[in-house]
């Protein structure tokens, strides 16, 4: 393990270098903007709730900078791609296709539907859903029935296909539109971690008929907990901003709601922050790029395999990968690491493993288990005073 003690002392060397002496997080945010006018604001004018101008602001920069049509903020993403999987019209006792290495939240609001995951295969290079695997799923279990796609294992609909964009880096998002298009199934996109990452010059999360993105305090810019719901269909918009309000119908001072609606809307307290974290979303960008840059050279020095942006792709570089040798390896480096104060953690458990999910349909996922074992994050914050003092 010599090796790997080398290659450690490298690294921790560039990652000391970059983010200097003490504990270095995974990832946290930097408010360096108008964080705190924009609040203040919220609270001379009263209105901190559900009820706001930052709202409508935050949803408004939202849709500009990815090019989606519509955008509709949400209390967090999970709650944004539970709605937005209704909106596609899955329902309880559906199918959706999806990958088992996510986050634990996109299988959770599969089952807030009321419907069940079922998982295929990702590729090695981009960590997100794979379109061949899809394919060769779908083709080997899929029976058409009155024009809709049925899983004949199990007898249910395949209602809605939701791939994940991992750690920012697009996956084949447009083949895999295309082969859901053939089998009749709407793509519900989960760019929560991809804010600011475009495959062909198209932002994430606006291939399929709804994307949906996050907010949290970890991902790329936070809103303290916030989501958005991303649309072309200006119908879907509307129905996802009723959806996420209660079902109210708009009415000066009676109180009537027309379905069963969720109480899912952001605070305007926090959109507040949106409004300011956007403005600065583009520099960030930047230097997490310029950092991705330096994780790449520092592991090619070392011998590693640092995992890039996938071809035709631009990442946000959200959280820097790398793909260590063997199962042994990443555990010798995660201890080694975070016993120096480094945080570094390995990719998610996946999904066919956890008790909830371990009855549902997979492919094999030979590329996930391969991936499970060997992918650790490393540290991926904006440094402090890597930003330019605001002027604005
Ligand atoms: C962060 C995240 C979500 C949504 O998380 P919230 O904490 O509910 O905002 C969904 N899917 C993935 C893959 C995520 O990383």
């Amino acid at each position: 393990m010599s090796d790997m003690a080398t290659g450690i002392r490298a690294l921790v060397g560039e990652i000391r270098a970059i983010y200097g002496d003490g504990p270095v997080p995974l990832h946290r945010p930097v408010f360096d903007g108008h964080e705190r006018r924009y609040l203040i604001e919220c609270i001379d004018s009263n209105f901190v709730s559900s009820v706001g101008a930052k709202v409508t602001e935050f949803e408004a920069r939202v849709a500009a900078f990815t090019g989606a049509r519509h955008a509709v903020a949400t209390v967090n993403g999970t709650a944004a791609l539970h709605v937005a999987l209704e909106l596609a019209g899955v329902g309880p006792d559906d199918e959706v296709v999806t990958q088992a290495l996510t986050f634990i939240a996109t299988c959770n609001a599969i089952r807030y539907a009321g419907a069940w995951p079922v998982f295929v295969d990702v590729d090695r290079d981009t960590l997100g859903l794979s379109p061949q695997a899809l394919r060769a799923f779908l083709e080997r279990h899929v029976e058409v029935r009155d024009g809709r796609p049925y899983n004949r294992a199990s007898g249910r609909r395949l209602a809605a296909c939701v791939p994940m964009h991992t750690f920012g880096h697009p996956c084949r998002i447009a083949e895999i539109v295309a082969v859901c298009d053939e089998f009749g199934i709407p793509v519900v996109e989960d760019a929560a971690e991809s804010l600011g990452s475009t495959a062909g010059g198209r932002h994430t999360g606006t291939f399929g008929r709804l994307g949906t993105s996050s907010f949290n305090g970890n991902k790329i810019i936070t809103t303290g907990g916030g989501g958005m719901i991303l649309t072309d269909d200006e119908a879907l918009a509307r129905r996802a901003k009723h959806l996420t309000t209660t079902a109210k119908i708009p009415h000066p001072y009676e109180f009537v709601h027309d379905e069963v609606g969720y109480n899912y809307r952001l605070p305007n307290l926090n959109a507040a922050l949106g409004c300011a974290q956007m403005e600065r979303l583009p520099e960030m960008l930047e230097v997490k790029a310029g950092i991705a840059a330096r994780y790449a050279a520092v592991l090619a020095e070392i011998g590693w395999d640092y995992i890039p942006a996938p071809a035709g792709t631009v990442s946000n570089h959200w959280l820097n990968a790398v793909r260590l040798a063997s199962p042994a390896e990443r555990e010798a480096f995660l201890r080694e690491t975070n016993a120096q104060g480094v945080m570094t953690r390995p990719i998610w458990r996946l999904m066919n493993r956890l008790p909830m999910y371990a009855d549902c349909q997979h492919d094999g996922l030979a590329n996930a288990i391969w991936l499970e074992e060997r992918v650790v994050n490393l540290p991926s914050s904006v440094p402090d005073g890597a930003l330019a003092p605001w002027a604005g």
